[in-house]
C-alpha cells in the first residue's frame, strides 16, 4: 500500500482532500498541521512565551501528544485531553508559525510522523500524510508527492467559510486572506524546513476545482501508482 505525501499552503483544501482520498483508497491519514497546532496549544496552555525559541524548545520536549490516523475520525490528544476543537481557534492559529519555526519542535514532530508511517508500513497499510515539509523533508521517498495549492483569494474564501461553520475566527474574507498570507510568508521564509514545492512533486491547483473534483484527481494519481 502506498505512502502519499502532500504539501501546500494554508487554506489550499489539502486536509479535506487528503482525508477524503484516504477514506476512498483505504489508507490511513495523518494531519501534521494538527500536530504543530497541538504543540502550540500545549505551550500556550502552559504559559510558555511562544516568541522565545529557547523556552519553546525546552517546554516542547515535555509535551506528550498522540494522533489517531483513521480518516473517518482523526483524533489529536495532548496527554489525555482531546484538543481537536481548541487547536482550530484563533489563538493557536496566530501562534503556530512561531512554534513550528523552532528546529527542536520540528525534530520531535518529524520523528513522530515518521514513526506513524513506519507503523502503517509494518502492517502493510498505506497512509496519506499532509503538511508543509512532507514531500521535502519528512518523506522525500514517498510513492507519490503532491503540492496542492489555489489562488490566495479562493483559499481565503474557503477558510473564512470553514471558520464560520466551525464557529471559530471570523468570516471576514479580506481579514482571513491577510492572516493566511502572513502565515504563508512565515512558513515559507523560515530557516527550518520552509514550505516549498519540491521539483519532483506533482502540482495540483484547486482554484477552479470543487472538492469532489480535487478528490477525484488525487485518487486518479494514487490509482496510477498501481500500488493498491
Ligand atoms: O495545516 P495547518 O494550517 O493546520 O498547519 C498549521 C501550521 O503548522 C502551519 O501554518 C505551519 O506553521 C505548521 N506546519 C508545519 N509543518 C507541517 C505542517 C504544519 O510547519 N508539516
Amino acid at each position: 500500500m502506498p505512502v502519499i505525501a502532500v504539501d501546500g499552503p494554508a487554506g489550499s483544501g489539502k486536509s479535506s482532500v487528503c482525508r477524503a482520498v484516504a477514506r476512498r483508497c483505504g489508507l490511513r491519514y495523518l494531519d501534521t498541521g494538527a500536530m504543530y497546532r497541538a504543540m502550540t496549544w500545549a505551550l500556550l496552555t502552559d504559559g510558555v512565551d511562544v516568541d522565545d525559541p529557547h523556552a519553546v524548545a525546552q517546554a516542547a520536549a515535555r509535551v506528550v501528544m498522540s494522533s489517531g490516523t483513521d480518516p473517518d475520525a482523526p483524533t489529536i490528544h495532548v496527554g489525555s485531553v482531546d484538543v481537536s476543537g481548541p487547536i482550530r481557534g484563533p489563538e493557536v492559529t496566530a501562534a503556530v508559525s512561531a512554534v513550528s519555526a523552532v528546529p527542536a519542535v520540528r525534530d520531535l514532530l518529524v520523528a513522530m510522523q515518521r514513526a506513524e508511517v513506519e507503523s502503517a508500513r509494518a502492517v502493510g497499510a498505506g497512509i496519506v500524510v499532509e503538511g508543509r515539509d512532507i514531500t521535502t523533508v519528512v518523506l522525500p521517498d514517498a510513492d507519490l508527492k503532491v503540492y496542492v495549492t489555489a489562488d490566495p483569494a479562493v483559499r481565503a474564501q474557503r477558510r473564512a467559510r470553514q471558520d464560520a461553520e466551525q464557529g471559530s475566527g471570523h468570516a471576514d474574507v479580506r481579514a482571513t486572506e491577510t492572516a493566511l498570507l502572513e502565515r504563508d510568508a512565515k512558513d515559507s521564509s523560515r530557516e527550518a524546513s520552509p514550505l516549498t514545492q519540491s521539483a519532483d512533486a506533482l502540482l495540483l491547483d484547486t482554484t477552479t476545482l470543487t472538492l469532489d473534483e480535487t478528490v477525484d484527481t488525487l485518487v486518479g494519481m494514487v490509482d496510477s501508482l498501481g500500488a493498491r
